[in-house]
């Protein structure tokens, strides 16, 4: 029996009726079969949300409301925490560490960060007066209405709790679509929805192919607003999409961020953390610090610990909770990072470690989705260094001078993370204030909380995610003038018309 859709608070099959395998990237095994939505089930779950906010509850209940049954959704994956785990971790093929530690506590807390702001961000913002004419101002944020949200395959659960709860939380209707490759635990997501008593059609999800039911969802002129995230070249793509009705467009999209190891850094804390940095979860991830950037004063003994212990990285059966990197998402990801590896090595970047698949994993995993931690020395200019792989590949570069380090970093068309590693924190402070990014850590990576805005600057993305610039994405701004003036001559300007009206 195939999974089915979640549209207006049923579960439905496919108009067509068709459906479509998902597989667990370690094993190969399949897993499930999923309804695939067309174009028509992706209408349908629009005009549902559409119906939910023109004539229904949600976007009149107060933030207070709306804000119970966020918490309530909250709560409810928390309890369901090992199981929502199991299936994250099994269909995508990250480790049970990261679904439990990460993924699974990471989307239950979306929704209890977006609660609060519903229930105490206001609404309604006095502005003040003017005085002449006199007049006074307010400004109120509303929702957009229909909200479509585009899942990527890398962290399923939480990206569909960025889409999903800020926007219902803001009073919108919202309708997800998850990666074709990890689509289960978005239906989790909706389960827990529709038992927090969320009412039917503020919330839907349809599984099936980006080119159909994705467009769908970027296109149609009933989507006020579409948030993706995903690769730049789809990203673009969306844009054009929404172009079509002037939609409302955020996008969170690639990038080849540069994590920079200064001389005075401790060194022990940045190999690991640069290590952790891009290796996390195999490098799948948009913001991973895959070009290090490295002090020459100390850049042989750097690169020695870097290589020395990538080779104690633990990989294996991706749900063992002693395993730190499982398969990538699937064997065509193995092909890319193997053809970028080509790559390197045919425009000349030295390769440090790994380079070509494991032939010593346990009986019963499918060799061609793994692929160990791989350490190239390369030139910023190479392709290996500038194009996004999505893979355990790091570019190690060294640099001479912080002005050097900076130049290097901001050479990409991207600008999504990075990382600065020093023990002087003025020191590293001056340089991530130079960095041209969305997010730099400092002596840490990949730290996210829903409280803090995430997002990229040039080709990484438009707008932001999470903390209160989250929230208003999902707000559009009205200004109600209120001229307070009691007879005509708090009018004189309608004299620029006529002097008799
Ligand atoms: P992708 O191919 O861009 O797909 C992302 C989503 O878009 C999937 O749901 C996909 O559906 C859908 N899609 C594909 N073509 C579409 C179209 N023409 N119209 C509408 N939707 C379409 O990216 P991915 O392979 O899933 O994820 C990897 C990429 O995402 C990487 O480049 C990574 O950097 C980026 N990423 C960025 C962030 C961030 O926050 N900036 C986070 C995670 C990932 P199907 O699955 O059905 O193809
Ligand atoms: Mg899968």
């Amino acid at each position: 029996m195939a999974e089915k859709l979640f549209i207006g608070g049923e579960w439905v099959d496919a108009q067509a009726g068709e459906t479509f395998p998902t597989y667990a990237p370690s094993t190969g095994e399949k897993i499930a079969d999923l309804a695939k939505a067309g174009r028509e089930d992706a209408q349908r779950a629009i005009q549902a949300a559409r119906d939910a906010f023109d004539n229904g509850p949600w976007p009149r209940m107060s933030g207070k409301e709306r804000a119970e049954r966020l918490r309530k959704v909250a709560e409810l994956i928390n309890a369901k925490s090992a199981e929502i785990s199991e299936i994250e971790a099994r269909d995508g093929g990250g480790t049970m560490k990261k679904a439990m530690f990460a993924d699974v506590p990471g989307g239950a807390s979306s929704f209890a960060f977006f609660a609060d702001c519903a229930e105490n961000t206001a609404d309604v913002e006095d502005r003040g007066t003017n005085p002449f004419p006199a007049a006074e101002s307010i400004v109120r944020r509303e929702p957009y209405g229909v909200c479509s949200g585009i899942i990527p395959w890398n962290f399923p659960f939480i990206m569909a709790s960025w889409k999903m709860a800020p926007a219902i939380a803001a009073g919108n209707t919202s309708v997800i679509k998850p990666a074709s490759f990890t689509s289960l635990s978005a239906l989790e997501m909706a389960k827990c929805v529709q038992e927090a008593d969320i009412p039917p059609g503020v919330v839907n999800v349809v599984t099936g192919p980006g080119g159909s039911a994705g467009e769908e969802l970027a296109q149609h002129p009933s989507v006020d607003k579409v948030a993706f995230t995903g690769s730049t070249e789809v990203g673009r793509r969306i844009m054009q999409l929404a172009s079509g009705t002037v939609k409302k467009v955020t996008l969170e999209l690639g990038g080849k961020s540069a994590n920079i190891v200064l001389d005075d850094a401790d060194l022990d804390l940045a190999a690991a953390g640069v290590l952790f940095g891009t290796f996390f979860h195999n490098g799948q991830v948009c913001e991973s610090g895959t070009r290090a950037l490295i002090s020459r004063n100390i850049y042989d003994e750097f690169v020695g610990m870097l290589v020395e212990r990538a080779g104690k990285i633990v990989i294996g059966d991706n749900m063992d909770m002693a395993t730190d990197l499982g398969p990538l998402v699937s064997p065509s990801q193995v092909d890319t990072v193997e053809r970028y590896v080509k790559l390197g090595l045919d425009e000349g970047a030295k390769l440090l470690c790994g380079g070509s698949k494991l032939t010593d994993l346990p009986a019963g995993l499918d060799a061609n989705a793994f692929y160990p931690p791989t350490i190239f020395e390369a030139d910023n200019s190479m392709k290996i260094a500038q194009e996004e792989i999505f893979g355990p590949v790091l570019c190690v570069i060294p640099f001479d001078s912080d002005d050097e380090a900076i130049k290097l970093a901001n050479d990409s068309i991207y600008g999504l993370g990075g990382g600065v590693w020093s023990k002087d924190a003025d020191h590293a402070q001056r340089v991530a204030a130079e960095m041209q990014t969305g997010t730099v850590w400092i002596n840490d990576y990949h730290m996210i909380t829903p409280a803090q805005p995430f997002g990229g600057y040039k080709q990484s993305g438009v707008g932001r995610e999470l903390g209160d610039y989250g929230y208003n994405e999902y707000r559009q701004v009205k200004h109600v003038w209120r001229n307070t003036a009691t007879d005509r001559s708090g009018y004189m300007h309608f004299a620029a018309l006529s002097g008799n009206i």
